[in-house]
């Protein structure tokens, strides 16, 4: 749960201060005196609101399945950065692909088939060495199941939808509704209407 404000206090008896992130603009007690104090100022907490896949998991071994059927996915900005310096870095060494250790993906379990993020639940799989990685086309993640040598892979996310999501994610709100018609894949529609209603 994301809480909506951070509060700031002073406590006008002992002169303590402090902050605190609630649901609402409130009252809260000194930690030091216990005396009840209103909030001298509150800031909005900006959700941060990043693009997100579901993408299916796939391994090499068909006859294995214990391995997590889904990855969720969060690309945070410090991610694409990242991203864009593997691809300039690829180019210049002529790599097919450039790889880094990279825990982004929450790996995940489902009964269903194309889950939604609420249809995804825990896996009791224990997951090591996650790796990303990057060609000029797409990227992806690998990982191994721990004390196995089982590996499997997400499938690949077009470097097309991240770009676009990005575009999405760095638009100012107010300028969000004349992207809507330009957009092509669901990830940046669904960022659209999360952001548009954050
Ligand atoms: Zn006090």
């Amino acid at each position: 749960m994301q809480y909506k404000f951070r509060n700031f206090y002073k406590c006008s008896k002992c002169g303590h201060e402090w902050s605190m992130e609630w649901h609402a603009t409130c009252d809260d007690r000194c930690p030091k005196c216990n005396t009840s104090i209103s909030p001298t100022r509150s800031e909005d907490i900006i959700p941060k609101i990043y693009p997100k896949w579901i993408v299916p998991t796939y391994c090499s071994d068909e006859y294995c399945d214990d391995y997590p059927p889904y990855a969720l996915i969060e690309i945070t900005p410090d991610l694409y950065r990242w991203i864009q310096r593997a691809l300039k870095a690829r180019k210049s060494l002529d790599a097919a692909r450039i790889q880094r250790y990279d825990y982004t993906p929450d790996w995940k379990a489902s009964e269903i088939d194309s889950p939604t993020e609420d249809e995804l639940v825990e896996t009791e799989c224990r997951i090591d060495y996650n790796l990303i990685s990057v060609s000029d086309d797409d990227i992806k993640w690998t990982a191994v199941i721990k004390h196995t040598s089982v590996e499997f892979s997400t499938e690949r996310i077009p470097l097309k939808e991240v770009k676009e999501a990005f575009k999405v994610y760095k638009c100012s709100k107010k300028n969000l509704p004349l992207l809507i018609n330009d957009l092509k894949y669901n990830v940046s529609k669904e960022l659209l209407e999360r952001r548009l209603h954050a």
